[in-house]
């Protein structure tokens, strides 16, 4: 008998029929002696359905009523998923984040999960109920409901695996595992059988949305087994494994580490620039102290070199969801800054190669660079870390980037 936690995302949730075979897969754990919870999340398009009506009411919605709003779509499921199990004759009862509770801090939209409070859990897993929770909410001080950002359900999985000192953590989702890049652009993306921590964090900062990035690293600290694998399909590999494990550097054996693990994109950024910034000591962190007062985080920056008016101007990307408040921001601080104007751009994507190889080998982001440049695909910005090179592109050249990438780097799955 194990702990184990099961995550299903919203593609999986997505309808009654589906939500039957997600209890039939919980009650194969049930009847193999586990003790289950499960952590879901709204059936897909809920949660942009009821973001819509936020952004409908307000474009500067309040962040604490936002929560309320959008933490709706995982009580539905929740609730039906339990119906479900009952009905099969397995035992289950929902609790909603404040009901655990699941504790987080006050940033509202975006909170970041404290300690979870494993009593109700431990009482029913003890008594042989199954415990549906539903993903992507919690609850702060005021007892004021928060949501996790966006594809939220992972992190809340693996914290409740880590409270539980679950076995393992399965995410069911709608591929099969983690692939090299995206396998709905690219379809002779690999599937991997391991990919490290770290490097599923980096894929994931960068837009590989197949996990949130807070699950991973929440699991690295934590050292949860996580497992990324289908909802839909029981297929196993030659060795007999199902998915995509996450594990430790120590875990994979040289052979089959790569110089590069993945490629990601990500069309969710925007991109500002400030023009005729004055080149002054003090003028940059006058752009940047009132976006982080906001609780917004920016990514790629670029300053051009000074012109000889003695001005630069600063170009940056902010998450597409923080645009409005953050040209709000901006407009506020004008006079404390003295730009000329305020552009935006929400037509860019950004692109990633992420690898643990880049460590010792040298050339990666120049192959990256002249692979675009070939095909006509300018490069409006770069970044770059220890294990990952990003650009900045038109957002019109996402695919053909990110297919023209796998190639470059040897990715492409041999033809079947
Ligand atoms: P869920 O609703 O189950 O949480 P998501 O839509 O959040 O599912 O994540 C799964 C999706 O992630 C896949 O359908 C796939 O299109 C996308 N994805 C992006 N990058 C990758 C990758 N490297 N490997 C696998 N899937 C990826
Ligand atoms: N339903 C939330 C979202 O769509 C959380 C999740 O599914 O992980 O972002
Ligand atoms: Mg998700």
């Amino acid at each position: 008998m194990a702990r184990i936690v099961m995550k299903f995302g919203g593609t999986s949730m997505a309808g009654i029929e589906r939500i039957r075979n997600v209890a039939a897969r919980v009650k194969r754990e049930v009847e193999a002696g586990h003790e289950v919870a499960v952590v879901v999340s709204a059936m897909a398009g809920e949660t942009d359905r009821l973001v819509g009506f936020c952004r409908e009411a307000s474009s500067l919605y309040d962040p604490q009523e936002y929560d309320v709003v959008v933490s709706a779509g995982e009580q539905i499921t929740s609730g039906l998923l339990a119906i479900t199990l009952q009905a099969m004759g397995v035992p289950a009862r929902s609790w909603l984040g404040w009901q655990l509770p699941i504790h987080t801090d006050t940033a509202f939209a975006k909170a970041r999960i404290g300690e979870i409070d494993t009593t109700a859990l431990d009482e029913s897993l003890a008594a042989g109920v199954v415990a549906v929770i539903p993903g992507f909410q919690g609850v702060a001080e005021g007892n004021r409901v928060t949501t996790l950002g966006r594809g939220g359900s992972d992190t809340s999985a693996v914290a409740v695996a880590a409270a539980m000192k679950a076995e393992r953590c399965d995410i069911y989702t709608d591929v099969d595992g983690v692939y090299t890049t995206d396998p709905r652009i690219v379809p002779r993306a690999r599937k991997l059988s391991k990919v490290t921590y770290e490097e599923m964090l980096e894929l994931a900062s960068v837009g590989a949305k197949v996990l949130q990035t807070r699950s991973v690293g929440l699991a690295m600290k934590e050292q949860v087994r996580v497992r990324v694998l289908s909802s839909f399909d029981d297929a196993r590999d030659e060795d007999g494994h199902r998915g995509t494990l996450i594990v430790g550097e120590e875990e994979i054996d040289d052979m089959e580490r790569q110089l590069i693990t993945g490629i990601a994109h990500d069309k969710n950024e925007a991109k500002i620039t400030l023009t005729a910034v004055p080149d002054r000591p003090g003028a940059v962190g006058a752009i940047f102290a009132p976006l982080a007062d906001a609780g917004i985080n920016v990514d790629m920056i670029v300053q051009n070199i000074a012109h000889s008016t003695g001005s630069t101007d600063v170009t940056f990307t902010v998450p597409s969801a923080d645009l409005a408040r953050s040209l709000d921001v901006l407009e506020k601080a004008s006079g404390e800054i003295g730009y000329g104007n305020l552009v935006h751009d929400t037509r860019v994507a950004k692109i990633s190669v992420v690898g643990v190889g880049m460590r010792s080998h040298a050339g990666v982001a120049s192959t990256m660079f002249q692979t675009l440049g070939a095909r006509g695909i300018n490069i409006l910005a770069i970044t770059t870390s220890e294990i990952k090179v990003s650009v900045l592109i038109e957002e019109d050249y996402t695919e053909l980037a990110v297919r023209v990438l796998h190639t470059a780097y040897g990715l492409d799955a041999e033809a079947a």
